[in-house]
């Protein structure tokens, strides 16, 4: 048996899929991976320091300059889900799973393409908040004003991302959903980012099966039953078709 029939065996024995989503995953809808704008700060200041609460609450211009910039906020909301994201929506709508779609990525593709019950552990560039008063704002606000400031209030307001030096507020949930799953299929993710990483080793803990789809080799391979190095929209492409 291929990992791949093995893997669309698991998803057809399950009723819970938990799918860890990373960055892979939104390569094939042409969005960039963001930490690799490194690049533009070399010297002075990382990524971290850039994409962190210290920076917003010291200088939110010089912030919000450096963060329109790395995450091409201009072309945020134009971007298109790709057959990976269409896959999880469909597993949901027509073939009756449950599915929780836990991911890292920020730009709300998963949403976008149908899937209900998504945790976007690391935010989302869809849109910003008051950490004064708490009004949201749409993307819309954001791209109109250079220093976008709270319509209620006048504050700047923040980034719906969680920057560093925040909690991830969602992780708790994340790490519940993925343990009490019948199946945890990761997407994308080298596995590189604590504390998300952290959720197969779990999962496995708890008895869950794992799989794992990803263009290269990662640090956790050996957390997983079962492995498919390619493409996430060309595996599920595959997938879909064997499960018709
Ligand atoms: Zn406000």
């Amino acid at each position: 048996m291929t990992a791949l029939d093995q893997l669309a065996d698991d998803i057809r024995n399950a009723h819970h899929i938990a799918v860890l989503s990373g960055a892979g995953m939104s390569t094939e809808s042409g969005i960039p991976d963001f930490r690799s704008a490194n690049g533009l700060f070399t010297g002075k200041r990382s990524f971290a320091d850039v994409v962190s609460i210290d920076y917003f609450m010291d200088d939110a211009a010089g912030f919000w300059a450096a963060f329109r910039e790395i995450f091409k906020i201009k072309l945020a909301g134009g971007y298109q889900p790709n057959a990976g994201h269409a896959f999880l929506a469909d597993l949901e709508k027509n073939h009756g799973k449950r599915v929780s779609v836990l991911t890292q990525n920020i730009d709300g593709l998963h949403h976008k393409a149908g899937s209900d019950e998504v945790l976007e552990m690391h935010g989302s560039l869809m849109g910003a908040t008051c950490l004064f008063c708490h009004t949201p704002h749409d993307l819309a606000w954001v791209q109109q004003h250079d220093v976008p400031r709270c319509r209620s209030c006048g504050m700047v307001i923040k980034p719906d991302v969680v920057l560093y030096g925040e909690a991830v507020p969602l992780i708790e949930p994340a790490f519940e959903l993925a343990t009490q799953a019948d199946l945890l299929i990761v997407m994308g993710s080298s596995l590189e980012v604590g504390p998300v990483n952290m959720i197969p080793l779990e999962a496995r803990r708890a008895g869950v099966q794992t799989a794992l789809i990803n263009l290269s080799e990662t640090r956790l391979d050996h957390a997983f039953d079962v492995r498919i190095e390619a493409g996430i929209g060309d595996t599920c492409r595959r997938l879909g078709d064997l499960l018709a």
